[in-house]
């Protein structure tokens, strides 16, 4: 029998496969990934330096122990190159191997910039492991860390670097902290707590070059300043995965494209997570991809089940300001109305019937997040 195959052993691969075996013991399972094929949770990565934890310690399962907790194969570092839908295989190394069905959980990829100078290629970016390896080495006897970015990751960034003794610069072109997700005075309080505690700002310029200068890494700003760092961080956000979907026919838009069964144009393959757009968004967190496997495990198990999303906060994990929200769906039309109070910010998003259709509260005001969450209209 030709096994089920996932490509991608991360969140959503892993939780497919967990949800997937409670329903099904039997039928082969191999999973194809490019990384070492352990389990460890990818929002670690931006909250792991204040405790001072190594790559060695987020790895909290060995590839083997996947394999048999999971009763599959585990190929790790093993890049998948071609899907052929119309044979039902896919090609390893020159290899094709056959599937009953394909699940395509092949993440994101931190998007970069294309700058210039001799610096550029010193430009790291966390999404992985091995790149948090390789960071932590960058990091070594340094200082100094400019990090490109002012959204979520970038933000969580600079908060862990601070609290592991660095001192942080944060460059972005537009004028506020996190502002693709929350309203201005939500975004002014996590300004202020992570300035008092020592984050540089550099808002409405754009980091233009990166020179070697010695040991430490020069940047060239649009503004015409200069600023030195130790170690570049690159947060400025992540494209999913779609190439070798897109080359095999699979439709395509800013993610692969499924419907509410998680299935692809193509028949029998799906796709989860960082790299799906489902119910026409990519939402690169662990809530939607939860759901996602979920309801796909129950789909390759044979039932009726449709994806549907409960409210999906997102928690920021700044100590310096603690943030929920849960941003409006795309078009909603509405305003935010928001109140600081002496607990925090609590702003919500209200249409003109004032009905709530999403949230951002900070510091003790994220207390109200599971009534607020109940009140909110389903988008
Ligand atoms: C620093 C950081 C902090 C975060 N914090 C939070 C948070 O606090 N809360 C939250 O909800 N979300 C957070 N996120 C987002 C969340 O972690 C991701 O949405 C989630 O981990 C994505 O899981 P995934 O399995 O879709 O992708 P990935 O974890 O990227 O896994 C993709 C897998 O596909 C494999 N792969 C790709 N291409 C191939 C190929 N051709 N052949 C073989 N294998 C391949 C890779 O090797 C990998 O195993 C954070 C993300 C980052 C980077």
């Amino acid at each position: 029998m030709s096994p089920l195959i996932i490509i991608g052993s991360g969140l959503a691969g892993f939780t497919l496969a967990r949800e997937w075996r409670k329903l099904d013991s039997a039928t082969p399972l191999h999973i194809f990934t490019a990384d070492d094929g352990g389990f460890y949770s990818k929002p670690m990565l931006s909250n792991a330096m204040a405790g001072g934890k190594t790559a060695a310690q987020l790895a909290t399962k060995t590839a083997a122990q996947m394999a048999q907790e999971l009763n599959a194969e585990i190929h790790a570092h093993t890049l998948i190159s071609a899907i052929h839908p119309e044979r039902r295989s896919i090609t390893e190394n020159g290899k094709e191997i056959a599937y009953s069905r394909l699940v395509l959980a092949k993440g994101a990829d931190p998007i970069r910039l294309p700058l210039q100078g001799s610096g550029a290629d010193a430009i790291l970016s966390v999404n992985n492991l091995d790149d948090y390896t390789r960071f932590r080495a960058a990091l070594e006897g340094k200082k100094r860390v400019a990090i490109l970015g002012g959204g979520l990751i970038g933000c969580e960034f600079a908060n862990d670097l601070l609290a592991g003794g660095f001192s942080v610069d944060v460059i972005d072109p537009g004028t506020r902290p996190l502002a693709a997700l929350l309203p201005a005075e939500a975004s002014l309080k996590l300004q202020e707590a992570l300035g008092r505690q020592g984050v540089n700002w550099h808002f409405g310029v754009k980091a233009e070059a990166v020179e070697r200068s010695g040991n430490a890494l020069q940047l060239r700003l649009s503004d015409g300043s200069a600023l030195e760092a130790d170690v570049v961080l690159s947060a400025i956000g992540l494209r999913s995965r779609t190439t070798l979907a897109a080359a095999a026919g699979i439709q395509v838009n800013r993610g692969i494209v499924v419907d509410n069964r998680l299935q692809t144009s193509a028949p029998d393959i799906y796709a989860i997570g960082d790299c799906a757009e489902a119910q026409g968004k990519v939402l690169p967190y662990v809530m939607p991809l939860m759901q996602q496997a979920r309801t796909l495990a129950k789909v390759l198990a044979g039932s009726e089940a449709e994806l549907s999303y409960p409210v999906m906060p997102v928690v920021i994990k700044t100590p310096a300001c603690p943030i929920t929200v849960c941003p409006p769906a795309l078009g909603v039309e509405g305003q935010w109305k928001v109140e600081s109070t002496p607990a925090g910010v609590r702003a919500l998003f209200i249409d003109s019937a004032e009905r709530l259709h999403g949230f951002a509260l900070s510091e003790k005001a994220t207390a109200e997040k599971n009534s607020l969450a109940q009140q909110l209209i389903p988008s």
